[in-house]
């Protein structure tokens, strides 16, 4: 996509020179020949600069269209938290006031215990992880002067930018060690909270699935029921039900093929039915959704990168092997190592106080400096 610059000089020159003899007579309106000023220097801005290439072209094209959407994330953030909030909220009431009675009176003790303390632990996971994940700061690289390494510096907030730090257009500043924004927790994913992030993906995703599973025959039976409603609806005294009679709204003279049985559900019952369907679809979808992500992301942990660092690896290892080299990815520790530096187990009880339980200790390191892991040089395939 990169253009010749001598084409697009001589192409500039010959519209430089008809533009120039006709400039006395020109009649164009002030604004129009100041747009027209304007896109001239950013074709030119764009054709003669050693460091354009296609991806300076694309970002140029889509700038308008990226600043939408960076505008609309950054304004409609609450909204999106509002959705979390509510929907989930929803599914809570459906289960307290119609799951939990159909469990007490139908379960034997031993599934009773199993569905309220699983059910109230996974509860107490999503809570606790969506509120720690959306409060807490993710973390942003010190303003003041400091001997800190740093490897660029950022072009907007003209700051040095350490390791794995990169600028977040919606929060307008950067972030350490930035995975992503999200718009579901109206706050960017980095150092200080990808593990919260991490675990509330996780732990929604386990919730959805243990609702989708256990309500699975709730929702046959509720989805069977409805039909039969709606059939029963149909053949409500005084309309004809079957034959011509059906296509025309009238049946042939001597025919009384009425059925008069009145419909048996109340319409308490209904929504019950209409709930559990509810809850069973929003559920399984949401559960199919956010476990591709959840997957995708434990991919990502277990080779030591984030969301960006993917990007940018992806691109060295193409740019190394063009030169036969390999490139190997300086954060990653190996996997099992990386799954403990990502959630901060030191000891093997830090698997269950730590990862099972809702635990507030910070990450590893202070997101600037990454020779952080605590364990033998020569174990870290580095
Ligand atoms: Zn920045
Ligand atoms: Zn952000």
């Amino acid at each position: 996509m990169r253009c010749s610059p001598g084409s697009m000089l001589n192409l500039l020159r010959s519209g430089r020179i008809r533009f120039c003899s006709r400039r006395g007579k020109s009649r164009l309106p002030l604004w129009l020949r100041k747009i027209w000023a304007y896109m001239r220097l950013l074709v030119q801005s764009l054709c003669f600069n050693t460091l354009t290439d296609s991806d300076v072209v694309f970002d140029s094209i889509f700038e308008p269209v990226f600043w939408t959407v960076d505008y609309v994330t950054r304004w409609f953030g609450l909204v999106f938290v509002c959705l979390v909030v509510i929907l989930t909220s929803s599914i809570l009431v459906i289960a307290y006031i119609v799951l939990l009675p159909l469990i007490l009176n139908t379960y034997s003790p031993a599934w009773i215990a199993w569905h309220i303390c699983y059910g109230h632990w996974n509860l107490i996971m999503i809570a606790f992880h969506y509120y720690k994940a959306a409060k807490t700061s993710p973390g942003y690289p010190p303003t003041e002067k400091n001997d800190r390494p740093f490897v660029s510096v950022c072009k907007k907030c003209i700051m040095p930018k350490p390791a794995r730090t990169h600028h977040c257009g919606i929060c307008n500043r950067c972030i350490l060690k930035m995975d992503h924004h999200c718009p579901w927790l109206n706050n960017c994913i980095g150092h200080f909270n990808h593990r919260y992030f991490f675990s509330f993906c996780l732990f929604m995703t386990l919730g959805c699935v243990y609702c989708s599973i256990s309500g699975r025959n709730l929702f046959l039976d509720a989805y069977n029921a409805l039909e039969r409603f709606k059939h029963l609806d149909l053949e409500k005294p005084g309309i004809p039900v079957t034959g011509m009679g059906l296509l025309i709204g009238l049946l042939p003279s001597g025919q009384t093929n009425f059925h008069t049985p009145a419909p048996s559900y109340t319409f308490k019952e209904r929504m019950i039915h209409k709930s559990i369907i509810y809850m069973w679809v929003l559920t399984s979808t949401v559960g199919v959704a956010l476990g591709a992500l959840t997957v995708w992301h434990a991919v990502l942990i277990s080779r030591g990168e984030t969301s960006i660092d993917r990007h940018i690896n992806k691109k060295e290892i193409q740019r190394l092997a063009a030169w036969g080299k390999v490139y190997r990815n300086p954060f990653n520790y190996g996997k099992l190592n990386n799954w403990k530096v990502f959630l901060g187990v030191e000891k093997r009880s830090h698997w269950v106080t730590r990862v099972l339980l809702p635990s507030g200790h910070p990450p590893y390191g202070d997101g600037l400096t990454w020779d952080i892991f605590p364990v033998r040089k020569d174990l870290i395939p580095v």
